[in-house]
This record gives C-alpha cells, sequence and structure tokens, in this order.
C-alpha cells in the first residue's frame, strides 16, 4: 500500500515538474503559469449499483476538467484500482497539452472510476458505466466534456454511456448528443479506425523519428509493456515496418523470444486467454523486474503511469521510448536517460493519434457524416507529421529534450489563446 501511494502521487509530481521545466525554458507569463498550474473543476461522484446477488455497492467516479481556453475538456475514462483525484487530475493535465500539440480544439479533461473490471459481470459493468454517467449529469456533454476510452474501457463501454446520456434528453433531441462521448463502436456513430488510431500513432512517430535520426525502422528489436488496445495495435504496425518484437510484459507476466514474436500470433492468443500474455507458447518466460533491461532499439510502454523510473532507467538498452501510455516516465527516470542520451517520443505526442481521431469521430457525428477508413488515416498520419516536425523545429530552436519542446509547443497555444481574450471579468 505505502508503494502504491508513493506511485500514485508521483504522477501529479511528474506531470507538474514537465510543465515547470518547459514554462521555465519558454519564460511563461507568470499569471498564465498560475492559471495552468491549477485544474478547473474537480468532481468527484459516489453512486450506489446494484449486483447480480441483488446486493448493493457504493462506487467512486472521478472527472477533472484542467482548462478550456481551446474548447471543450476531452479525455478518456478509466476502470482501475488505482484510479484517485490525483491521478484524474494528473491524466486531465496531460490532455490538456496533448489536445494543444495535436492542433485540436479541445481542452483537457480525464477521469474513470476506482474498480477493478475484471471482478464484475458484463451486466453490472453495464449498471455501473449507466449509473456513473447519470451520476455525472450535466458535467459531461458534447459541447462541454467529452469521455472516450482509456485503461480498460472500451467502445461497448462508450456505447452504454451514450445511450445513457442521450435517453435522458427528449425523444425529438436525442439524436443530437451521440457525440458526448467518442470511442463508440462503429454501429453507434463510432469511427472506423478510432480502435487503431492510438497504436498506428505511436508507429508513426517512430517513422518520424527514425527519419529524424537517419535510420531505419526495418530489423530493430522492440520490447511492449502492455498488451491492450494500444500495446497489441502499435505492436502489428511495428512488426509490419520490419521491426522484431523480442518480449511483451503485461499483468499476467513478461514473454521472451530474441529470434521474435509474432505481435499477430500473440493477439490471437491472449484472445484466448482472458486477454494475458502468461503461457504463450512461443516465447520463454522472462523475470519481470529486468523488462525494461531486456536487449532491444525501441521499447513501447503502453500501460500505466510510472513504469521508468529510477530503479530501471540505468538498465534500459533502448536507443528510444516510445510513450503509448500516458506518463510511464518519471522524471527521476527520464533524468538518467538523457544522460545515456535516449530519445524519449513523449506521450502527449506519441499517443495522441486516439485523441486526434476522437476529434474526427466528434466531427463526423456533429456533421451527420460517415468517414471511411482510408481517409481517417491519411488525415491521422498527416496530423502525426506535423506535430512530430513542430516538436522537433521546437526543440532544436530551444535546445532541449522533444518532452520540453512538446510542452512548449502546446503552452503556446494556449498563451495565445489567454493573450488575446484576456481574463474574465
Ligand atoms: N484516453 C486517450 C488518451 O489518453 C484518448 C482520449 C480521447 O480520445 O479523448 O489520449
Amino acid at each position: 500500500m505505502a508503494t502504491e501511494e508513493k506511485k500514485k502521487a508521483s504522477m501529479l509530481e511528474s506531470v507538474k515538474a514537465q510543465f515547470e521545466a518547459a514554462a521555465d525554458k519558454m519564460n511563461l507569463d507568470k499569471n498564465i503559469r498560475k492559471i495552468l498550474s491549477n485544474t478547473n473543476n474537480e468532481i468527484v461522484v459516489h453512486f450506489p449499483v446494484k449486483m447480480d446477488d441483488g446486493s448493493v455497492e457504493i462506487f467512486t467516479g472521478y472527472r477533472v476538467q484542467h482548462n478550456s481556453a481551446l474548447g471543450p475538456y476531452k479525455g478518456g475514462l478509466r476502470y482501475h484500482p488505482t484510479v484517485d483525484l490525483d491521478d484524474a487530475k494528473a491524466l486531465a493535465i496531460w490532455m490538456t497539452w496533448k489536445c494543444s500539440l495535436a492542433g485540436l480544439p479541445y481542452g483537457g479533461g480525464k477521469g474513470g472510476i476506482q474498480l477493478d473490471p475484471k471482478k464484475y459481470s458484463a451486466s453490472e459493468l453495464e449498471r455501473i458505466t449507466r449509473r456513473f454517467t447519470y451520476a455525472l449529469g450535466d458535467n459531461i456533454g458534447p459541447d462541454y466534456d467529452i469521455p472516450a476510452p482509456d485503461v480498460n474501457t472500451n467502445p461497448q463501454i462508450m456505447a452504454w454511456i451514450a445511450d445513457t446520456y442521450m435517453s435522458q434528453k427528449s425523444p425529438k433531441e436525442r439524436s443530437k448528443f451521440a457525440h458526448v462521448v467518442t470511442g463508440k463502436p462503429v454501429g453507434s456513430g463510432g469511427l472506423e479506425g478510432r480502435d487503431r488510431a492510438t497504436g498506428f500513432g505511436v508507429v508513426s512517430t517512430l517513422r518520424n523519428w527514425a527519419k529524424w535520426r537517419n535510420t531505419s525502422l526495418k530489423g530493430k528489436k522492440f520490447i511492449v509493456q502492455g498488451y491492450g488496445n494500444v500495446g497489441q495495435w502499435a505492436a502489428r504496425f511495428l512488426q509490419e515496418e520490419g521491426g522484431i518484437m523480442v518480449a511483451v510484459q503485461d499483468h499476467t507476466g513478461t514473454i521472451y523470444n530474441e529470434n521474435g514474436i509474432d505481435a499477430f500470433e500473440l493477439l490471437a492468443y491472449t484472445q484466448m486467454n482472458n486477454g494475458g500474455v502468461a503461457g504463450y507458447p512461443k516465447a520463454s518466460e522472462f523475470d519481470g523486474s529486468e523488462f525494461f533491461g531486456i536487449d532491444c532499439e525501441i521499447c513501447i510502454p503502453a500501460a500505466l503511469g510510472n513504469q521508468i523510473n529510477g530503479s530501471n532507467a540505468e538498465s534500459i538498452k533502448a536507443k528510444v521510448i516510445a510513450e503509448g501510455a500516458n506518463g510511464p516516465t518519471t522524471p527521476e527516470g527520464e533524468a538518467i536517460l538523457a544522460k545515456k542520451g535516449v530519445d524519449i517520443i513523449p506521450d502527449i505526442l506519441c499517443n495522441s493519434g486516439g485523441v486526434i481521431t476522437s476529434y474526427f469521430e466528434w466531427l463526423q457525428n456533429r456533421n451527420g457524416e460517415i468517414w471511411q477508413m482510408e481517409d481517417v488515416i491519411e488525415k491521422l498520419s498527416k496530423k502525426m507529421d506535423v506535430s512530430f516536425k513542430k516538436v522537433t523545429d521546437t526543440a532544436e530552436r530551444y535546445n532541449c529534450d522533444l518532452r520540453t519542446a512538446a510542452y512548449i509547443q502546446a503552452i503556446s497555444r494556449i498563451e495565445v489563446a489567454y493573450k488575446e481574450r484576456g481574463v474574465f471579468p
């Protein structure tokens, strides 16, 4: 419990330290610094849900809205035992930077429910989700705050949120509210390609990184932490680029094969195995505590925060870390990696493919359109390339690392909005 507490506190500390470093470097206006250091709204709800056995359980849900200078709050909902107010704050702040850097008309929000979804049946999860949505009430809305999937939430959960929210509106107006949430199943207004977008974006930043560093992804060994939506799509796309996946770690175990683990075969295996990689027959079991020290060129953390830290950063062999997860590297870990000359493609750039396509889904719903997969991937690819270039240009201009450069880009856009509009009244 003590280490868990420490781990949770430091996600918020990480995002704050990253912000301060960038604010110093860019000499950010002190009033704007004050505004951005705080979260606008913090909503905590406790709500009762009837379990399958007839008993009632009380759940705690969160939604933090950091800043809306650029538009409605946007960001995912996660279902995980570690979710709490500080986590939600940290993740909401990261969303503000991510949306700004990607050039989207959104601010940042994040939330979730503190629970282990594996402990509940599908019908219990449906009631939990619907009752949470009801408890949030008009604290979310298509022009106010738009949730999406995150850790342990998926298109089915988004469909329940949309349906619950829409069912509280007049039947005549119902269909106007489908874009209260993104990441819905395609049959319910979801976007073709939203499912693979984050993983695709991770690999697109790696492609850009390889070009920038005058190298190629072909034949490069890589390791992936987390084989959920982000990890498995990133692994498949990187394998298609010629990368060789040598190890995967998830909550069930760590597997290793120096000759390569086929990303598609592993996915098929996990689908038969409750989502877990443990026991995959074409790889051997590996000591989990040594995972980040495995010999490879590319490391993709795509699970939870604070995984690369002071205790393991020194052992890392990879030349580049592509942050599929939010906040996977602590400032202490990052300082060690910087000394070793390891590039970090920061989360707010690397995993922005998800929220970029959420924006496309929102536009699709607002305009009553149905977009095609090819268009989605093409538009996403262009946006990722533009963001990457902005970040590397800024890094060169300020002579700083990619994370600080990404922050400077993101904060500058918000600074302009405040300078133009002023602070009410
Ligand atoms: N949860 C994802 C993220 O952290 C997606 C958010 C969204 O699509 O709004 O970026």
